[in-house]
């Protein structure tokens, strides 16, 4: 029997269908969530904060229904029967999504979607105000709740390792402290004998201004290039970048443009990998758990893979720059090709994460790792964090917050409770470089490519390496399949080193 035709009747086909509906209605939040991040005037928000509330409440029930329960373990039976692996990978999906929901009683639910939206509301003012002893109550509450949550989908597991399971399944606490610990002193070290050579690299170029609508153009061109298809997807525009797949068929990319910078090209490049990997995921299975991308880290890998390894290789620009000195000519017109690679892999401690270059963005999440981990565990006092945020911005970057606004205010995900999401950041990074390491094994001339503005045989590999599995297999098994080794933080700094000696010496 063939996958499709166990799909199309008896209990797999029946589970199929049902999560395939609860898909839909997933799919229908989050189309109403991008709109209100790029079109919707503000004064939509109070009624679209209603739909999406009680949306999401209709989905929940769908989504722990008994009749739900039953159809599984029928589905699940029938796999065991039919012998289909993939069958097998599904149900397991599927059960996952399911316990993790049904654990949860629905007061405890409710109570902590109710506290992350004041905490987000207060996190606001307090970070406008930079103070942290107004946010200090509502995060006390909302990593208790966070805490009982953890609790009630696994009492057997430290809290913060399901916590981190949410968004990275299998990894754990002490995994991901081995990884921070193996590539931490080596970051440290690079920082330190990079950034003091950054004085010597011209970078006045970097100012702009440049006109918007080239940068829109040459964000155009590389998204296209990248083969990301405009057929199935768009590129707007909004506060904060992001990428929303609603369905393989309909992937939105946005971005922001500022006069004075070219971060656009950077954040649609980044962007674009996160819209490769949706666009790729098969669309057999798509609205379903085993449809979608397996894990934030993975998702990451793709993003800051296009964003880094290529946007800011000299391949990439072999190719791309003669064209951005052609739509930017009083600004880039007489710079080289090697000054401008120097200029954007600047390597400069500073305060903001979303700010940071290449090297020291892992230090920034490593910080916010070990803070979020001790608070878990309760060996920290929410407190007592803007005192833990500057004692570790000292000691990883060499700096000091002048106020809480630029330190532990800064970041919005503790404030809607979403504690070990900032690891995903770090292992993306690790699984870039290491998934890169093998496309450049199995595509011989992927410079060469890449130098003509052949970025096709790339993104066709990682469709059918990555994309294409959906979450068929879990991150660290997917990483072992196509990179033939263990998730390894030496190939990103291997990486690293690399690059920094070519560009700086
Ligand atoms: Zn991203």
């Amino acid at each position: 029997m063939t996958t499709s035709t166990v799909f199309s009747q008896g209990p797999l086909g029946d589970l199929h269908r049902e999560l395939t509906r609860i898909g839909r209605l997933r799919q229908a939040l989050a189309l109403l969530g991008w709109d209100q991040e790029t079109l919707m005037p503000p004064g939509g928000a109070a009624a679209r904060a209603g739909t999406i509330g009680d949306l999401t409440e209709i989905v929940h029930r769908r989504a722990i229904a008994p009749e739900l329960a039953d159809r599984l373990s029928a589905a699940e039976a029938e796999a065991q029967a039919v012998g289909s692996a993939v069958a097998v990978a599904y149900c397991r999906e599927a059960r996952r999504d399911h316990e993790r929901r049904c654990n949860v009683p629905p007061e405890l639910a409710q109570a902590i979607a109710r506290t992350a939206s004041e905490a987000q509301q207060v996190w606001r003012a307090a970070r406008a105000a930079s103070d942290f002893a107004r946010f200090q109550p509502c995060l006390e509450q909302l990593l208790a709740l966070k805490r009982e949550e953890a609790q009630a989908v696994d009492a057997r597991r430290a809290p913060y390792d399901t916590m981190l399971d949410d968004y990275e399944p299998g990894m754990t606490g002490p995994r991901m402290q081995a990884l921070v610990t193996a590539v931490k002193p080596t970051l440290v070290e690079l920082v330190a004998r990079y950034a003091p050579r950054m004085g010597g690299v011209r970078a006045d170029f970097m100012a702009g201004p440049f006109p918007v609508g080239a940068q829109q153009q040459i964000a155009r061109e590389i998204i296209a290039g990248m083969g990301f298809d405009l057929q199935r997807g768009r590129l707007d525009v909004s506060t904060h970048p992001f990428c929303s797949g609603l369905a393989t068929g309909d992937v939105r990319l946005t971005s922001r443009y500022h006069e004075s910078n070219l971060d656009s090209i950077f954040s649609v490049i980044h962007e674009a990998g996160h819209g490769l990997y949706e666009q790729g995921l098969d669309p057999a299975w798509e609205l379903t758990p085993y449809g979608g991308a397996v894990s934030l880290g993975i998702h990451e890998s793709q993003s800051r893979l296009w964003e880094n390894l290529v946007g800011r290789s000299a391949p990439f620009w072999t190719h791309f720059f003669p064209r951005l000195q052609a739509l930017f000519p009083a600004e880039l017109g007489g710079v080289t090709r090697e000054e401008f690679l120097r200029a954007i892999n600047r390597v400069q401690p500073s305060l903001i994460r979303v700010e940071a270059d290449e090297v020291t963005y892992s230090l920034h999440v490593m910080l916010r790792f070990e803070i979020e981990q001790r608070l878990v565990a309760g060996e920290l006092a929410v407190a007592d964090l803007p005192a833990a945020w500057r004692e570790q911005m000292r000691a990883l970057l060499g700096l000091e917050p002048p106020s809480d606004r630029e330190g532990v205010l800064q970041d919005i995900h503790w404030s809607f409770g979403a504690f070990g999401y900032f690891p995903t950041y770090f292992l993306g990074n690790l699984y870039s470089a290491q998934i890169y390491e093998a496309a450049g094994r199995a595509l011989p001339d992927l410079d060469g490519d890449l130098a003509r503005g052949l970025l096709a045989p790339l993104r066709e590999w990682l469709g059918a390496q990555v994309h294409r599995h959906g979450s068929h297999y879990a991150p660290l098994e997917l990483c072992r399949r196509v990179t033939g080794q263990e998730l390894d933080p030496a190939c990103y700094l291997t990486y690293l080193q690399h690059k920094l000696t070519g560009l700086y010496g």
